[in-house]
């Protein structure tokens, strides 16, 4: 049974074009860039390569992206890196309720240790309340850091109109780009952010890579000290492989967004169409989305349940993020956006790529609606008559 993947905001598949490209580093080309001989300098270009390659994606100069292990990093390395920079000058830092793990651990580990958090609600349809970013900027302001577009719901925030209010008040500006880039254009020169996130392994490239853009100017403390390596902002050998993997990567996104916000948008509502026709009380969660994210409460219904008669099928979703998951939380991001507990709990991801078929989006809508009526036979909750 092949498996129909629709986690692609989880983990994406690496193309095989970036397996290629990776597949002489590992064998013959395994020199240590930093050497003088010939063979470890000769790997030095293709580094180059990929620098220019993952600038193309951003619109950016190769000199101001930093290879890092993946999105977790780019933002510790961002956040903390440029908080240190400051020595402490400014003491308050707003991030937002509906932001990966990867920036509210850190925002609340930097609670613990002096700084003076605020977390920004969102509307119910996912969207951020912009009035409350403007009110909460004060001159002790240090740092902001906003995503570009949601995890799970795919909610899309208003980068420049955010970007332009942050700047004006003179404050660092991080972006957590790694569910928006090579999903919908990203131009750094026409957003005047200091510093976004990247991974690869959200865009067919290789895990355990990433990038970190830093603006021209913009002051940063490597979070890992040691060698000269990445311009002195982040130490330790190049990974090749994966740094040539994920500048392949970028390159495919770049030449494909077109059709991710044609055919991939069309697979996604075509699936939104067959789900919201053949489940009964269903609801989407969140508006003005990434072309291949659909978040779908079921009322009434466990969300883990849902997920488990898919799996049977061969049929990979998710519900919530996959770090909350396994706890009997509800996903915060829905939490954030006020969906009553039972929605919340019955909700589930459906997050597509270049590499699904309509065959696949035809399966997954038969196979639903009886998976759904199944399970609601067996809920205690249900009541006599459920919202159309
Ligand atoms: C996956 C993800 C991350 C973490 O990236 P890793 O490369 O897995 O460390 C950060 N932010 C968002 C929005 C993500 O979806």
């Amino acid at each position: 049974m092949r498996t129909i993947y629709l986690d692609n905001n989880a983990t994406t598949m690496t193309a095989p074009e970036v397996v290629e490209a990776m597949q002489p580093f590992w064998t013959e080309l395994y020199g240590n860039p930093s050497s003088m001989h010939t063979f470890g300098g000769q790997v030095k270009r293709h580094i180059d390569q990929a620098r220019r390659q993952v600038a193309a994606l951003l619109n950016a100069d190769p000199q101001e992206i930093v290879f890092t292990s993946g999105g977790s990093e780019g933002n510790n390395l961002a956040i903390r890196g440029s908080l240190d920079a400051l020595d402490g000058l400014k003491k308050h830092i707003i991030t937002t309720r509906v932001e990966h793990p990867a920036v509210l651990g850190v925002f609340r580990h930097l609670a613990k240790h002096g700084y003076r958090v605020t977390e920004l609600p969102v509307n119910s349809d996912g969207s951020l309340i912009l009035d409350a970013l403007e009110s909460t900027l004060t001159p002790d302001t240090a740092l902001v850091s906003i995503m570009w577009a949601n995890n799970e719901t795919g909610v899309i925030f208003p980068i420049e109109k955010i970007a332009n209010l942050v700047k004006s008040m003179g404050v660092i500006l991080h972006i957590d780009a790694v569910q928006a880039a090579g999903k919908i254009p990203i131009d750094i020169t026409r957003v005047p952010v200091d510093l976004l996130t990247i991974s690869g392994h959200k865009l067919h490239g290789p895990k355990g890579t990433g990038a970190l853009y830093v603006r021209k100017g913009t002051k940063l403390v490597p979070q890992v000290i040691g060698g000269h390596h990445e311009h002195n902002r982040r130490a330790g050998t190049e990974n090749i492989p994966g740094i040539v993997g994920i500048g392949m990567a970028t390159e495919l996104a770049l030449n494909g967004l077109d059709e991710e916000n044609t055919r991939v948008r069309a697979l996604r509502d075509r699936l939104q169409r067959g789900v919201l026709a053949g489940c009964k009380a269903a609801q989407v969660n969140g508006a003005n989305r990434l072309p291949n994210t659909l978040n779908v409460s079921f009322q009434y219904v466990e969300g883990e349940a849902i997920l488990l008669l898919l799996d049977n099928l061969g049929i990979a979703a998710s519900s919530g993020s996959a770090c909350a998951s396994g706890s009997l939380q509800p996903s915060h991001v829905l939490r954030a956006m006020g969906i009553p507990f039972t929605s919340a709990h019955g909700s589930i991801r459906f997050s597509l790529s270049r590499y699904n078929t309509e065959e696949e989006i035809d399966l997954v809508i038969k196979h639903l609606p009886p998976i759904i009526d199944r399970l609601r036979e067996l809920s205690p909750f249900v009541e006599d008559e459920l919202p159309v």
